[in-house]
């Protein structure tokens, strides 16, 4: 067993969305970074489940996510490994950004590198040392190693506020009247696909999908997302060869030629703190991924010759704990776009809630785009941590919408900057100036207000 110290001033804990922006942020100030994940790569859930597009940057009055999400984006088209922001052709938002886990693990660490930050992969948080609400070291174990990290300032970026609850803070996980959590789904890819095929069925029954354009506007050549073939899921129910707990199927093109991204999977996870539920969850996961796979072989258009090219390392997981923070952002915050003096992100994707008990998908569209106040991302009682991703403090109604990645970048770009700041201050994330932190934001390319 390798035993190892590390001293920093910022260490970013998890390296999704989330904490790639913090460790970008962060460093590019000047701090001295090291961000630590458990797996082998950077990305989180859009690496290890697979999940894709991102959406959304864009409110229906423009751009309100830009910054460090931006960058990452235009990196990720400049090498071919996303279209940029592209239509979104279910009309649930105004636009979406298809991206390649592949081209995203590497354009992420090549990012998080170029910017200073130091990775420490393979290493699984488990324990902090902490004194009056205020974390000194965390303790992170390998499979031959073990490694303190030391910091002035910690940020959890875990998704699950692992950090949090480690630190001695307050939890919340689910519905506020049940603690049920939205269903996780493992995602898959697809190859092979005749994409036109399945423009022209729509085209042909456009009543069996959502759409968001005239079907005579579908283009094969273009990205594409397609809601519905309810007929058809109804049908595969009736027969006995859909067998997964959805109404609809749900499929992104992805980024490759004739490639499909199936979010179609629905597995109840009852507590995902449990080990054996997690366990009994992947394993529901793939024996679902090959049953809807076939499903798509024989009953969906343009799905014949199709080839499974592969499911993320783990079943992806839409909620689980989050922290209590200085404010909860709510429901009725969202829908009337409120704004707040220490505004530091926006968001504006829809209150999107897959059922924990059904089979539906309740959605709410906003009109215009909401702000995160940063006391979203101060969790309660303690002095020298902060939280972002999906991660933060607010209702599991506001969590439906804030958990989706361009938001979780923007969170993390204000939580790396807010972090930064704090280490002149003694680490304390209540004693930055905030017209400072906004100002630097700003200077960085976060967008605080909502397009005029
Ligand atoms: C099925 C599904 C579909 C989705 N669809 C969309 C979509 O279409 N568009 C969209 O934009 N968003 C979507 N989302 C939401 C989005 O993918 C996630 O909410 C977002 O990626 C979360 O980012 P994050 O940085 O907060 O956390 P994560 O991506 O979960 O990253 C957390 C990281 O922390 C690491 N970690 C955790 N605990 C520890 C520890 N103790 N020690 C060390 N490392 C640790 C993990 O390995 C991981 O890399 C979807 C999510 C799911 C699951």
């Amino acid at each position: 067993m390798k035993e190892q110290t590390y001293e920093t001033d910022v260490a970013v804990i998890g390296g999704g969305c989330s904490g790639i922006a913090a460790a970008i942020a962060a460093a590019r100030i000047g701090a001295n970074v090291i961000i630590v994940d458990r797996l082998g790569f950077l990305g989180g859930m859009a690496t290890a489940a697979l999940v894709s597009p991102m959406m959304t940057f864009h409110a229906k009055s423009g751009q309100i996510i830009d910054g460090i999400g931006q960058q990452l984006v235009d990196r990720l088209h400049e090498q071919g490994f996303s279209p940029g922001h592209v239509p979104d052709t279910i009309g649930f938002v105004p636009t979406v950004t298809p991206i390649d886990p592949e081209g995203f693990k590497l354009i992420a660490m090549e990012m998080v590198l170029e910017a200073g930050a130091k990775p420490l992969l393979h290493q699984l948080v488990v324990d902090v040392d902490s004194d009056n609400g205020k974390v000194k070291s965390v303790i992170a174990v390998g499979l031959t190693s073990l490694s303190r990290i030391k910091a002035s300032v910690f940020i959890d970026c875990t998704g699950n506020a692992r950090l949090v609850e480690l630190g001695g803070g307050e939890l919340a996980c689910g519905r506020e009247a049940d603690s049920l959590t939205q269903p996780a789904t493992m995602i898959f890819r697809v190859g092979n696909v005749d994409l036109h095929e399945i423009v022209d069925f729509i085209k042909a029954n456009p009543e069996d999908f959502i759409l968001g354009c005239a079907p005579q506007d579908l283009d094969a050549e273009q990205p594409l997302a397609v809601a519905g073939f309810f007929g058809k899921v109804r049908e595969g129910v009736e027969h006995g060869v859909f067998h997964v707990d959805r109404d609809r199927l749900l499929l992104f093109s992805g980024v490759m030629p004739g490639e499909v991204v199936v979010n179609v999977t629905r597995v109840k996870v009852l507590d995902p703190a449990d080990p054996v539920d997690i366990t009994r969850a992947e394993i529901e996961g793939r024996r679902q991924v090959y049953d809807v796979f076939q499903f798509l072989k024989t009953r969906i258009p343009g799905f014949s010759a199709a080839q499974l090219i592969g499911t993320g390392c783990q079943i992806g997981i839409r909620e689980t704990s989050r922290p209590v923070g200085d404010y909860i952002l709510t429901q009725e915050d969202l829908l009337s776009g409120r704004d707040f003096a220490d505004s530091v992100a926006r968001g504006a994707f829809p209150i999107d809630i897959h059922s924990p008990d059904g089979k539906g998908l309740t959605a709410l569209k906003l009109d215009r785009s909401y702000a995160i106040p940063y006391r979203c991302l101060r969790p309660k009682g303690l002095t020298n941590l902060l939280c972002a991703g999906r991660a933060i403090s607010v209702t599991h109604e506001a969590y439906a919408s804030t958990r989706v990645m361009p938001t979780c970048l923007a969170t993390g770009q204000a939580a790396g900057t807010a972090a930064a700041i704090a280490i002149g201050r003694e680490g304390d994330v209540r004693d930055i100036d905030i017209d400072v932190l906004r100002a630097t934001l700003v200077r960085n390319g976060a967008i605080l207000y909502e397009p005029s």
